[in-house]
């Protein structure tokens, strides 16, 4: 008798459960669930929490049922392996009071992994050709753990991948998304994402505001990246208006707060901005660092229009030169338009960043104090350089004196 068709129930939220006593011990860390997150939230389902679960039949079960009340699609991963401590399976089967059964187009599909290999089959692996009825197998072609999809009568999915990350990967991007996306998988979203510079997280958050922050649609949070403090914002239609309304609204009251701030948007890093803007005048540059340690070319050194970078300890002679001089040198060296020089000077716990450019415009020079001294403000010189440069190729009057 064929399965009665579930109904085709939208996919709009998630729970993910990573199974395995090596996850709550700390021995691996649960890379799985971020990246099945990742693509949930990119296709506007909403992931409404992730677990980390040992090994335990009554703790897998329980989270389970907490997961199938508040999801449409609970994901596992791990715990597929044919030894007893690998208790996905009869988690789920618990859960759906169901029984599992050797399937034999999966028992000669895994005797047959064996056969080729030449290794003797231990009977203890046919736990991997277990079904129950619900369930259909997903192809594992890089491993011997089939993973599960199952259909759950009010039309919620449990899908069951091994932890493997290279085979979970395999199987959730390929049949288990495209199964997914034959429904209804998440809500319209619209997402937006700045980033900011010259500014701290929490001067950010104070500046947006507590409702702003709160809201939960549009969601507007606050990311402190390597390379920029980020500001996204992600909306979902509500209160009748549309996804692309709900995220114009929070970004005019985003932009208003800290819209000074912003250097990018979405996936824009410091050398695709400063590209764009060198390439806007027909301009490439030239790095010099001193006492940066470097920082400067590890945010800059892949881009194609930087001609050539030197870093000068702090205790070479050249490194007390006039900076001008240094970022004039750079430049005439390596024949490009701009020269830029930028020299870090532990200051008490904080760090004095010096700042000069020479390029078709003249000399700009500018200095500032990075918060915290160490390699952090010597890092955060780095970005001051290129912050400095996108003034200067933004806004032409500051191209004088600072
Ligand atoms: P298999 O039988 O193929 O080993 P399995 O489903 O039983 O699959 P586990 O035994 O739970 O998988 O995990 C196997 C290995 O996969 C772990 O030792 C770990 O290295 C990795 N792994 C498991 N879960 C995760 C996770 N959530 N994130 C990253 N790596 C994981």
């Amino acid at each position: 008798m064929d399965a009665p068709t579930p109904p085709a129930r939208p996919i709009l939220t998630a729970v993910l459960l990573a199974v395995g006593s090596e996850l709550t011990t700390g021995e691996t860390r649960d890379t799985n669930s971020g990246e099945i997150a990742h693509t949930l939230s990119e296709a506007g389902v909403e992931v409404a929490w992730i677990s980390a679960l040992p090994d335990r039949l009554g703790t897998v079960v329980a989270a389970l049922r907490g997961a199938l009340d508040a999801a449409d699609l609970v994901v596992t991963t791990g715990g597929l392996g044919p030894t007893p401590d690998d208790l996905t399976r009869e988690s789920i089967a618990a859960v759906c009071g169901e029984e599992p059964a050797v399937d034999p187009e999966l028992a000669r599909w895994l005797r047959h992994l064996f056969d080729r290999r030449s290794v003797a089959f231990a009977e203890a692996n046919l736990k991997q050709a277990w079904l129950i009825p619900s369930a259909t197998a997903i192809p594992n072609d890089r491993g011997t753990a089939p993973g599960w999809w199952v259909d759950r009568p009010d039309g919620r999915v449990v899908v069951a991948l091994p932890g493997p990350p290279s085979e979970m990967r395999a199987m959730w991007q390929g049949p288990v998304l495209a199964r997914l996306r034959e429904r209804v998988l998440g809500r319209e979203r619209v997402t937006r994402t700045y980033r900011l510079t010259g500014i701290g997280e929490s001067t950010v958050a104070a500046l947006l505001g507590e409702p702003l922050l709160r809201a939960e649609n549009p969601v507007v949070a606050t990311y402190a990246r390597a390379d920029a403090v980020d500001v996204r914002i992600s909306a979902i239609a509500g209160d009748g208006k549309s996804a692309t309304l709900c995220a114009d609204e929070a970004t005019t009251a985003v932009l208003q707060a800290v819209g000074v701030y912003v250097w990018g948007h979405g996936d824009d890093t410091w050398p695709s901005v400063l590209g764009r803007g060198l390439e806007r005048n027909g301009w490439d540059a030239a790095l010099v660092e001193v006492g940066t340690g470097g920082s400067g070319a590890r945010l800059l050194g892949e881009a194609t229009w930087l001609r050539t970078t030197q870093s000068i300890a702090a205790g070479d002679p050249r490194a007390a030169a006039v900076l001008v001089d240094l970022a004039d040198e750079v430049r005439r060296g390596a024949g490009a338009s701009i020269g830029l020089a930028v020299r870090a000077i532990e200051k008490g716990e904080d760090t004095r960043v010096e700042l000069a450019a020479v390029g078709p415009w003249g000399v700009t020079e500018s200095s500032q104090t990075a918060f915290l001294g160490g390699s952090e403000g010597r890092r955060r010189a780095g970005i001051a350089a290129a912050a400095f440069l996108d003034r200067i190729l933004r806004e032409p009057s500051t191209r004088g004196q600072d």
